[in-house]
């Protein structure tokens, strides 16, 4: 295969049917996937769904059993150096010499690259200018991830393969990841994110693509797929006693604190029957609230699980 070259909705990775066992098991079971130039992709799905595999699969760290992959036109099976040239990779813990400091490592790592970025720029760009001088062990568990974000980029890759980039962030340390992410879309890259997070998944990604099972069971346009579920939640509150509803209501789970929760496909047929009953009854619907599902809400219909259940986190 030989690398293409053209632009905006070029394909920066194409996987066709991509299996891979390990022994018995099938840990990827036929995949298709597509991620397109300059757009942030995430991959989704519970624990051991095959995302790790897939991933490295694409970044050259692993065999497959068979199928497709073009990797920016290259084939990630052969290991060709001017691939490895082209993409970087944020593995969720890089080993980094503790005892150098940030800008020391920066710059060790953009002497693997024919066409690094300036280091001090990079640095910046991870938002770690004010440590450039500090001693890799005594930076914060969200600094290391950012030096890490800063090692993975270094090179001036075209794609980045970004591994859970915030787990075990606090919540101004997420937001400074995600700026970083966004960043790297307005330079042109393309970005393969896989994460825990639904809100994250939400925020950053173009597209995501969820897997259950060694398979893609969805995938698309975050605000597309809450909508496709084609669901409305109604929520809102009534102080004091348990009131009820009016008939043929059903709300999605018990009252807790007078919060009330509704699911609905008819949102304007339920909205009138409730505004309507609480009229009459001269009951205050409080915060009264109508929303489409979250991304947390498909993913979770479509696992059966939590985003955040099971092991490894
Ligand atoms: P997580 O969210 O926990 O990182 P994942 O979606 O990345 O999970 P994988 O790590 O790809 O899932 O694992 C998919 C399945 O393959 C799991 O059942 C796992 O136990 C198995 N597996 C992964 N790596 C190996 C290996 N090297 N040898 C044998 N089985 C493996």
């Amino acid at each position: 295969m030989t690398p293409n070259s053209n632009e905006s909705l070029e394909a920066v990775i194409q996987v066709a049917g991509l299996h891979k066992s390990y022994g018995q098991l099938e840990a990827v079971r036929g995949i298709d996937l597509r991620v397109h130039r300059n757009e942030v992709f995430a991959l989704l799905g519970p624990n051991g769904a095959g995302k790790t595999t897939t991933v490295e699969i694409l970044e050259g760290h692993r065999s497959r059993t068979s199928g497709d992959v073009s990797v920016l036109g290259y084939d990630p099976g052969k290991n060709d150096r001017k691939l490895k040239e082209r993409i970087g990779i944020v593995l969720q813990s890089t080993g980094v010499e503790r005892y150098l400091t940030v800008f020391e490592t920066v710059d060790l790592f953009s002497k693997y690259y024919p066409h690094p970025l300036p280091v001090g720029d990079v640095i910046q760009m991870v938002g770690l200018g004010d440590q450039r001088k500090t001693l890799v062990r005594r930076l914060s568990g969200g600094q290391r991830r950012r030096l890490d974000v800063a090692v993975g980029l270094v090179g001036d890759p075209e794609l980045l393969f970004l591994d859970e980039p915030t787990t075990g962030f606090d919540p101004s340390a997420r937001r400074g990841a995600w700026e970083i992410v966004r960043n790297l879309r307005s330079l042109g890259k393309t970005v393969l994110l896989t994460t825990h997070y639904m809100d994250e998944a939400e925020a950053l990604a173009d597209r995501v693509a969820i897997m259950v099972k060694g398979r893609i069971v969805t995938e698309g346009v975050p605000s597309e797929l809450t909508q496709r579920k084609g669901r409305t939640i109604i929520r809102f509150r009534i102080d004091g006693e348990n009131v009820g509803l009016p008939e043929g209501l059903q709300l999605d789970q018990e009252v807790v604190n007078g919060a009330y929760s509704l699911t609905t496909d008819s949102p304007t047929h339920v909205l009138h029957l409730l505004t309507t009953w609480a009229v009459e009854k001269g009951i205050e619907l409080e915060d009264l609230a109508v929303t489409r599902p979250s991304l947390e809400d498909v993913f979770v219909e479509l696992t059966g699980a939590g985003p955040m259940e099971g092991e490894g986190m």
